[in-house]
């Protein structure tokens, strides 16, 4: 009542499925039929839209039990068409939802995930199990009752699990704030701490660089927008050892694709860059093999990006940052010669324009002075007695050393 004196709409869907209207209404939303609830559903709320009872942005939808599973799938299938979702008490596991209680008794109307005709028919649309990594979706609040002997809370716990797991940390709207105190729970759930906290005069577990900053940025409360390009810089200390690691993402932005393109290309010359870096690492004489081989990779892919000069990769063990240095440039003299026990920061950062920075007013993010974009990618590298292993990449740095020929082989 307090909505609709506030000038609010309250619709309800009449889907097919329901009993109102005689036994071909009602199997026409059941069983193999099920899609057809969904459909009427999508169809009512883009009524809604197109006939201006809720602005583009307003529509909030709620159903409980079985109308919790119809807000979970329609949710699934059409994230962009609702603004906040409230599933009450969902059947939200079509997998084994007749395991529990009086699920076996619902088998008529969904059918039986045991058969085999009609497993795919749930698995299609069942919202645990479709909730996608990525997607945008609305604001959703969900709902249960622990004392619910019919639909039993475990559906709507999983389902409130799933969406959590699936959400993307970098989106738009989450403050770098958010993504530094992710990654600090992330490093100090697992035993370790931040090496970068151990920097004179830092406090944050990474840095975050955004669009023409390139590196050192501060987390903070600057909310990501679409078509960003973030770049994160963390590094862990476990045991005594250092790990240092950085990437760059860019959030999508489907209003400008031309904008997302030009990032991602800076971000991917910029990784490859890295990867040259590391597989020269595997037969390189002295640091400078190295420095050649992040410089002509850079140059080769033909954009004109500049790379920072005042800012190099490093040796990294006991201590976060040790000598050697590492150029991302050729240089005159041959530097340190590769020898096993060198671990090294391999770290390109590389802008799309002139490569002149300045040191922002927080005296610490690096910007570009022309208001180019900049990306980072950084990975810590051991050379041992057999090869070379990335310390920093889970599976050692196969997959990106393998365009390269390079394979990386395990510290024995
Ligand atoms: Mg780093
Ligand atoms: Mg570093």
């Amino acid at each position: 009542m307090a909505w609709l004196e506030q000038g609010g709409v309250y619709a309800i869907a009449n889907l097919r499925g329901g009993g109102e209207f005689g036994r071909a209404w009602h199997d026409a939303g059941r069983g193999a039929n099920k899609q057809n609830v969904f459909d009427d559903f999508i169809a009512a709320a883009e009524y809604l839209k197109a006939n201006g009872f809720t602005p583009p942005d307003g529509l909030a939808i709620e159903g409980r039990s079985n109308g919790g599973l119809l807000v979970g799938a329609v949710v699934n299938q059409r994230p962009d068409l609702f603004a906040a979702a409230l599933p009450a008490v969902g059947v939200m596991d079509m997998l084994r939802f007749d395991r529990f209680t009086a699920g076996r008794y619902w088998i008529d109307d969904y059918g039986s995930p045991a058969d085999k005709r009609d497993f795919p028919l749930l698995y299609g649309y069942s919202p645990y199990h479709n909730i996608k990594g990525g997607a945008a979706y609305p604001a959703i609040l969900v709902t249960t009752a622990d004392t619910d002997d019919r639909v039993v809370p475990g559906h709507s716990f999983k389902y409130a699990a799933a969406l959590q797991a699936a959400r993307e940390l970098v989106r738009p709207g989450v403050t770098t704030a958010e993504l530094d105190a992710a990654a600090s729970a992330v490093i100090t759930g697992r035993g370790a701490r931040s090496n970068f906290q151990l920097v004179r005069g830092y406090r944050h577990t990474t840095c975050i660089s955004v669009n023409d900053q390139v590196v050192h940025g501060i987390p903070g409360e600057r909310v990501l927008e679409p078509g960003d390009i973030v770049s994160i810089d963390a590094g862990a200390e476990f045991r005594g050892w250092n790990g240092d690691s950085a990437i760059t993402i860019v959030v999508p932005d489907e209003a400008r694709p031309d904008l997302v393109a030009s990032r991602t290309e800076l971000s991917r010359v910029t990784e490859g860059s890295m990867w040259a870096g590391i597989a020269a690492l595997a037969s390189a004489q002295t640091l400078r093999d190295v420095s050649g081989a992040i410089e002509d990779h850079i140059v080769g892919a033909g954009h004109g990006y500049g790379i920072l000069r005042e800012y190099v990769g490093h040796g990294i063990g006991r201590k976060m940052h040790e000598s050697p240095s590492l150029f991302n440039y050729r240089t005159p003299d041959a530097g340190p010669a590769v020898e096993p026990g060198l671990v090294l920061a391999i770290e390109p950062m590389v802008v799309a324009g002139r490569e002149a920075t300045y040191v922002e007013d927080d005296d610490w993010t690096v910007t570009t002075i022309d208001g180019s974009d900049g990306s980072h990618w950084e990975h810590s590298v051991a050379v041992h007695d057999y090869g070379l292993w990335v310390l920093t990449a889970p599976d050692g740095g196969a997959a990106g050393l393998a365009p390269f020929g390079v394979t990386p082989v395990p510290i024995p």
